[in-house]
């Protein structure tokens, strides 16, 4: 928890609301109802995926460490019995914290093979490191580009997404509930955070959220790594937002613009209002906008 906060104040991204919510006492799991046996669970963190069903609870993401208890608390509201798999859509503390503990417990722990590679050893993020997480905290099944679950009537397709918000970034689609899980590669209402030190890239979040649309229809129900609910609409707006910084930014860079003078220029400003307001103050989300397409992020 401490290593996560610390980690988000590093980046800048905390706003007051989310400071307010670090102590866990006080956080508690909304639970909301997408489809039948299909949730979204928010506390502090990662937004939570559920599939509740006769063939037990399938988890996606996991927050923090010290939020398991509650988040146990509302999963037996949903069904009996404990966890039996926790999907990490990616690696970052806020979606993994509570790998430990689930995994304690036996759920089976499933990610892409670039989650586990970067659980397994030290990390290096904006400057800050992070140990290499406990074993029973690593996911045990892996896979490369994609996974089907078949649980609780409907099938689960997990899809890797390449150098999105990280290396190992996984969408998930309920295909019956018409739910889809994005992870971290889409915040609503909020600039993305582009970790390219985890070989995260603005092009890849694009193809990401391209793939999120054509996986998607107008009564898709889009759970967001961060922030509310969403929809096809709101994703399209996202990646809209996001082709529309892309041009600027490659618009600069060809104009032999330096990374300093761009950002003090407010090339977003008429964006900000909209999307500033969230996890990325928009100087920290240019920069890494810069660094991604100028391929200094590394
Ligand atoms: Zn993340």
């Amino acid at each position: 928890m401490v290593r996560a906060a610390l980690l988000w104040c590093v980046l800048g991204l905390w706003t007051a609301e989310a400071v307010a919510q670090q102590d866990p006492a006080k956080v508690q799991i909304q639970t909301q109802e997408l489809a039948p046996g299909v949730y979204m669970l928010v506390g502090d963190g990662g937004n939570i995926g559920v599939s509740a069903g006769a063939d037990g609870i399938f988890l996606i993401d996991d927050q923090f460490a010290p939020l398991t208890e509650k988040i146990r608390a509302a999963l037996a509201r949903l069904q009996p019995g404990p966890v039996r798999f926790v999907f990490n859509t990616h690696w970052h503390g806020d979606h993994t914290g509570g790998n430990e503990n689930f995994g304690g417990a036996g759920a089976l722990i499933v990610a892409h093979d670039g989650v586990r590679a970067r659980l397994s050893r030290e990390q290096t993020l904006m400057g800050q490191r992070i140990a290499p997480a406990p074993a029973v905290a690593l996911p045990v099944v892996t896979f490369g580009a994609d996974l089907s679950f078949h649980l609780n009537g409907d099938v689960i397709q997990a899809l890797h997404v390449a150098h999105a918000h990280t290396d190992g970034d996984a969408i998930l689609r309920f295909e019956r509930a018409n739910v889809l899980h994005m992870g971290d590669t889409y915040l609503s209402g909020m600039y993305p955070f582009i970790d390219t030190s985890s070989g995260g890239s603005l092009e890849g979040l694009i193809a990401a959220a391209e793939r999120g649309l054509a996986l998607s229809d107008a009564r898709t129900r889009i759970i967001p790594g961060h922030g509310p609910l969403s929809d096809r609409a709101g994703l399209e707006r996202y990646r809209d937002m996001l082709l529309t910084v892309r041009d600027r930014a490659r618009a600069a860079l060809a104009a032999g613009q330096t990374r300093e003078k761009w950002i003090a220029s407010r090339p977003t400003a008429d964006l900000d209002a909209s999307w500033g307001y969230g996890f990325m103050k928009p100087e920290v989300f240019l920069g890494l906008v810069w660094d991604s397409l100028a391929g200094t992020g590394r």
